[in-house]
């Protein structure tokens, strides 16, 4: 008897044992997928990872259903990949599964081929006489003539039959004959009827073809793009990971495109990651013109069966050279990888938070650059503390670019003190007068403006005047943001939306108003002081539908619009021309945020929106407006030291044993009921305390405590390098276990967040 240990799409450890009957053997290898019955009723499709003839012990076992592909459509590199994830993020490898198949390999008929209706002459007809036979048969029914005729030339048929000696016949769509002979289905309809023509379907692509790659479209380097570039090749040669650390603009982009190229001038694969998918856009442009077809991309906007022929490709014997993606394209499969470039590098969102795995794509890209022998670039104005400190100390390379391209300065950072501004009666808005007048300027020269808000939505919060009574959410712990546009008020938590109350529904008061500003209020207020001004904004709300990221940082780029409003889409590595100002309107909110990375966030985020500023055509300008112009974040920001952040942050990391210092993990508790969760969590900490001491802190309630209707409850975890890690994990999934085995607490989740951001 054969078996097979199945990968299957779900939340439970370990891989599952089913026997292989007797005709699929053979069929069942590794990496095809197979449908096999889960449970009394369901069924499942998973990916075969071993086969072997070792009968499970004390277990029913059941057959495979069916057998779903001729060929492997997971690589033994990809299951590699997966199993380190499964490991060390601790999740379950069908978790892992989940998030790195494309759905459409997931259901048993998730993909749906693109067809295209053929019509071609009836074989008997396929000769000098047979075609005039046609021609007597269709007699006077002139439009069917013509478009028969217009068949014949289009498909060469009519060429063929005059040489007499048969030639080569194209393929015609039954739309191209329509078009081309201006006639309707119901004519080529009555030819298919007479037995003259007749209808085939044939598999199309979707993906597009992309054009011809053409490198002489490259850019030359400049003199320090170029030194980077050799430095970068050098350091390799005895690093796997280089980290590039160059300002905004310097021409980091750039350098990858040439390290691309000689990538795939070695037969080599490129991986190339971006953090957010607005970012894709405008780089896809810049490869697109260089790599044409070669460039593939990757990411979530992707429908379902696009997302099934990429895959597909590059499991082919001609896969794309370069894939560009953001976080989940690390899981694709890649024959013959040889480089990965992770730009933006220090960028949070490469972390996914949920579902599970709760994978770092970075890290991931890492790992998987190692396991395929490639060399991974990190690429960022602002490096990550973690990628900096690796840096420092020797494990990976570091190459320095200080320089703008073409020596355009840094823009220059002006800090106006709100405070103070209010207290003189001088803040009408959201908009310092500085700021204001700026904007002006530059939208009267022509030039455009940055205004960055990082909160979206018309106001944060909706208070009564009365009582101070706030909406909440009945779901979750957080206040609700009023949207104007909806006229609604809506949790960010969990996207529940609720009615704006007439009166408080405290006290009766009608005394309803709003606090703060989110993106919404800003772009009401741009539009009520620059009537003239054309104004678009970016931020989640905005950008939902299909390709609405193209048509607004398109029409920016074109200088269709004068002023984008955003949240922290608009900061990350967008490169446009005529931007002469950036706002950031509320410095505080980013700085005051409670968490240990905040500070170094704060600077990261406002450095990078800085960095849209005056990139082409003269120095831009920066406007930095906040409630407290003394902080020492802020004097790093104006100066754009990074070096003088990273010196501060580490030591603070040293002092306080966090990471590089440390390896971090929390523990996530969450149930409906509080004082459920409450005492697993309890439980939980003593438990870990009796293996790790003082080394657990906790349980204690998030700042957002409730979510979803679940209580959560937080554990830290803080264990000194060198500890051994695989066995951290063990003594962790046996708590878990423990948990999940307690008839107490068996309803409660607990899960595992490694490296936290
Ligand atoms: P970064 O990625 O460091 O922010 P980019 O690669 O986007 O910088 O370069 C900034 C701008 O300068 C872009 O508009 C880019 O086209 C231009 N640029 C960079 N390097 C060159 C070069 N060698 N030749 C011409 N233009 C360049
Ligand atoms: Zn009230
Ligand atoms: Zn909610």
């Amino acid at each position: 008897m054969t078996y097979a240990d199945i990968i299957l799409p779900v939340p439970l450890d370990g891989l599952f044992t089913y026997s292989v009957p007797a005709p699929m053997e053979g069929q069942v290898r590794f990496g095809v997928r197979v449908l096999v019955p889960f449970g009394p009723k369901i069924t499942h499709v998973g990916v075969v990872a071993r086969v072997h003839g070792k009968a499970p012990e004390g277990i029913a076992v059941r057959d495979i259903l069916r057998v779903l592909d001729t060929e492997p459509v997971v690589t033994a590199t990809q299951y590699r990949l997966w199993q380190w994830m499964a490991d060390y993020y601790m999740a379950p490898i069908g978790d892992v599964l989940k998030a790195a198949l494309p759905a459409g390999l997931k259901a048993e008929e998730g993909y749906k081929p693109r067809t295209e209706l053929y019509v071609r002459l009836r074989p008997e007809f396929g000769s000098a006489r047979g075609l005039h036979v046609a021609l007597d048969m269709i007699g006077r029914a002139d439009r069917q003539r013509a478009a028969f005729e217009t068949y014949l030339s289009l498909s060469g048929w009519a060429a063929a039959a005059d040489s007499g000696n048969g030639g080569t016949v194209a393929e015609v769509t039954r739309d191209e004959l329509l078009n081309a002979s201006h006639t309707t289905t119901a004519i080529v309809n009555a030819l298919v009827k007479r037995g003259l023509l007749e209808t085939y379907t044939r598999e199309v692509g979707r993906l597009n073809t992309g054009g011809e790659p053409d490198f002489t479209r490259m850019k030359q380097l400049g003199e320090a793009q170029q030194r980077a570039y050799n430095e970068i090749m050098f350091s390799f040669l005895k690093k796997n990971v280089v980290l590039l650390h160059g300002v905004t603009s310097s021409g980091k982009t750039e350098i990858y495109i040439h390290l691309i190229k000689q990538a795939i001038e070695s037969h080599k694969q490129v991986l190339y990651l971006l953090p957010e998918i607005a970012l894709t856009v405008q780089i896809t442009e810049r490869l697109r013109r260089v790599f044409g077809g070669k460039l593939g991309i990757y990411h979530s906007r992707y429908s379902d069966n696009e997302r099934v022929e990429i895959w597909r490709k590059q499991l082919s014997a001609a896969p794309y050279d370069v894939i560009l993606g953001a976080r989940s394209a690390v899981l694709l499969p890649f024959a013959r990888l040889g480089l990965v470039i992770v730009d933006e590098e220090h960028e949070q969102s490469f972390k996914q938070q949920d579902p599970a795995p709760r994978y770092h794509a970075r890290s991931t890209a890492i790992m998987l650059a190692q396991m395929t022998g490639a060399k991974t670039l990190l690429g960022t104005a602002t490096p990550s503390l973690e990628s900096y400190h690796s840096a420092q100390t020797g494990k990976y390379g570091l190459v320095r670019l200080a320089q703008r391209y073409k020596g355009i300065e840094l823009p220059e950072i002006r800090i106006v003190d709100v405070k103070d501004l209010r207290r003189r009666k001088m803040m009408k808005g959201p908009l310092s007068p500085m700021l204001m007048a700026k904007v002006r300027e530059a939208v009267e020269g022509g030039r455009q403006a940055i205004l960055f808000q990082n909160r979206r939505g018309f106001a944060p919060m909706v208070e009564c005047r009365q009582c101070g009574w706030v909406p909440r959410c009945e779901r979750c712990d957080v206040s609700l943001t009023l949207h104007r546009r909806t006229n609604k008020m809506t949790c960010h938590y969990c996207g529940a939306a609720y009615d704006v109350p007439q009166v408080c529904p405290a006290c009766g008061s009608r005394e309803l108003h709003t606090r703060g500003a989110g993106t919404e209020k800003i772009e009401d207020r741009v539009c009520d002081a620059f009537p003239e001004a054309r104004v678009a904004r970016m931020d989640l709300d905005t950008t939902r539908t299909n390709g609405a990221y193209e048509r607004i940082i398109d029409d920016f780029a074109e200088g269709r619009t004068d002023i984008l409003i955003g949240t922290q889409m608009i900061g990350k590595g967008l490169d446009f021309d005529r931007v002469s100002v950036v706002g950031i309107l509320d410095a505080d909110s980013m700085m005051n945020y409670p968490d240990f990375r905040a500070y170094e966030q704060a600077f990261m985020m406002m450095a990078q929106v800085s960095g849209r500023a005056g990139r082409k055509g003269g120095r831009g300008l920066v406007i930095l407006q906040t409630k407290s112009p003394d902080a020492p974040l802020l004097d790093y920001v104006v100066r754009n030291d990074y070096g003088a952040l990273y010196r501060e942050m580490i030591a603070e990391r040293q002092a306080f044993r966090y990471p590089p210092y440390t390896h971090l993990t929390y523990i996530y508790m969450k149930h409906r009921d509080e004082t459920v969760v409450d005492h697993a969590a309890n439980e939980m900490g003593s438990m870990l305390r009796r293996w790790f001491g003082d080394r657990v802190l906790g349980p204690d309630r998030p700042a957002v405590a409730r979510v979803k209707t679940l209580c959560i409850r937080k554990i830290v975890l803080k264990l000194e390098l060198g500890i051994d890690m695989a066995k951290v994990r063990q003594y962790l999934r046996a708590a878990q276990k423990a948990m999940a085995d307690d008839p107490r607490f068996r309803s409660v989740q607990t899960y595992f967040d490694v490296d936290p951001m």
